[in-house]
């Protein structure tokens, strides 16, 4: 059906909070699509709940975007044909294709209060009926007494009369053929009392009239498919295509919640997540672009994406997978450009300022990314480097008892005091100090490490030394001399 369309699809997000991992996997699902095809990745903004909306949510939604590398060809901040891309300011094509609903009879003014709905469909429940919904009391009124009823002030909304005996078959790209048929849909509400109209009604305008060729959301949204379906055929519209994505799970198989980790993307920028690796981990929920590349950027991705090969089973967000991945991509960025990246939250720690050397940060960075997952963690792990002394944890403590390890602390201080420093081959110089002592490696490195760090593990020792500098290095180890021997 869309062979002779152009492909064009949508992100539709409402800006009433901040941009949520399901939501982010979405909107990256729809770019790759339209990339894919050469087609047009539209943003529109859903802000017809005036009291929901705000400014700060949808900038934050948009930057989140931008964060994921996620550009839109139409939308805020972009113009384009079909325009505008908000809803609030869509509110008169609304209101005219509201006005011919009523006039075709596709529409029809209802007066039941709200209180007698509630009722309705509670005793609905209580009797344990098949279908829940309103009982189209209104639906039989004649034109004269509705236009009598609305003229005379009484409060109503519009109602979409679902016409009987028709089923809706959507054909959709993830889960196949999904059967609805009329009677399991109710009369809904299109347009509300205070003349706003309702999300079913305005996504089915609005997809229609931006030519969106592929309705790609979650899967949440299928029972509205059929409402959004029977809006385009009583208006003569065409029908978008859709595909459903699967539900985004947490470890313990439930809808991923606040519960069981972030569910904002935001917060993942917060903590120091590298972009590129969120991408590929959200690129990985529901999709893989074959059966064993589990690291891939956004051209492949691109190259390989197809809507039919996405899961229809709930996707795990697997949070060891996602730090795995950030590790991959941390160790594959290049120092100098880590280093630049990294520069912010080495800054606000206090580790960097204007006046360190810029080789002096590449080391820094070079020596701990084989280790690091996040940008935030290693404000953390490098807080040793800074100022003069470091306390000893357990472990570091422990090794600083032994009972070699003044002297042995004494000698490299020796040895580093007179030499070249930091000794350019350190392998070699602390195997020379090994054999000069008659110890074994271990009994040199583990007091060393303990001394210059505070702790056991951490970047290679050599790195520590050159971060460090002569002076620091040789003062940590004397103190923890003079400690050890006290
Ligand atoms: N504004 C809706 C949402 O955020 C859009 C749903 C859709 O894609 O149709 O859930």
């Amino acid at each position: 059906m869309t062979a002779d369309r152009p492909i064009r699809v949508r992100f539709a997000p409402s800006p009433t909070g901040l941009l949520h991992v399901g939501g982010a996997r979405t909107a990256l699902f729809n770019w790759a699509y339209a990339r894919r095809h050469g087609g047009a990745f539209v943003l529109r903004v859903e802000d017809t709940d005036v009291g929901r909306n705000s400014a700060e949510s949808l900038s934050s939604i948009l930057d989140s975007l931008r964060w994921l590398g996620l550009d839109w060809d139409e939308g805020p901040e972009k113009d384009g044909d079909f325009g505008p891309y908000f809803q609030s300011q869509r509110l008169a094509s609304y209101a005219a294709a509201a006005a011919a609903g009523l006039e075709q009879g596709w529409l029809y003014r209802c007066f039941c209060a709200p209180e007698r709905i509630a009722a309705l469909k509670e005793r609905q429940r209580a009797d344990k009926q098949a279908a829940i919904g309103y009982d189209r009391r209104c639906r039989g009124l004649s034109r004269e007494e509705s236009e009598r009823r609305a003229a005379a002030g009484e409060a109503s909304v519009l109602r979409f009369a679902v016409p009987d005996g028709q089923e809706v078959v959507v054909r959709d790209h993830i889960r196949g053929e999904v059967r609805f048929r009329s009677a399991e849909v109710e009369d809904w509400v299109a347009v509300r009392s205070g003349g706003m109209p309702t999300y079913n009604f305005v996504c089915a305008l609005d997809d229609a009239a931006m030519r969106i060729s592929h309705v790609i959301r979650g899967e949440e949204h299928l029972a509205n498919t059929p409402k959004q379906v029977l809006v385009c055929r009583a208006l003569g519209l065409p029908e978008p295509e859709f595909a459903h994505v699967p539900l985004i799970l947490g470890a313990d198989g439930k809808k991923l919640s606040k519960r069981t980790g972030d569910t904002a993307l935001g917060d993942y920028r917060a903590k120091g997540y590298p972009p590129e690796a969120m991408f590929n981990f959200l690129g990985l929920l529901g999709f893989a672009i074959d059966d064993k590349t589990d690291v891939f950027g956004p051209e492949q991705l691109v190259v390989a994406f197809d809507l039919g090969r996405i899961n229809k089973a709930g996707a795990i967000f697997d949070v060891d997978k996602l730090h795995w991945l950030c590790n991959e991509y941390l160790r594959g960025t290049e120092p100098a450009e880590l280093a630049r990246r990294l520069r912010p939250w080495l800054e606000r720690a206090g580790l960097v300022d204007d006046d360190t050397p810029a080789a002096w940060t590449e080391r820094l960075v070079g020596a701990f990314r084989e280790r690091l997952r996040l940008y935030g963690e290693l404000p953390q792990q490098a807080a040793f480097l800074a100022g003069e002394r470091v306390e000893p944890d357990a472990k570091a403590g422990k090794a600083l008892l032994d009972g070699d390890a003044p002297r042995v602390l004494e000698a490299a201080a020796a040895a580093l005091g007179a030499g070249e420093f930091p000794p350019p081959d350190f392998d070699a110089w602390a195997q020379a100090l090994a054999e000069q002592l008659g110890l074994g490696m271990g009994k040199v490195m583990k007091p060393l490490r303990a001394a210059l760090s505070g702790a056991l593990g951490g970047p290679p020792v050599g790195d520590i030394l050159a971060l460090l500098g002569r002076e620091r290095s040789l003062a940590r180890l004397r103190a923890a001399a003079g400690a050890a021997s006290a």
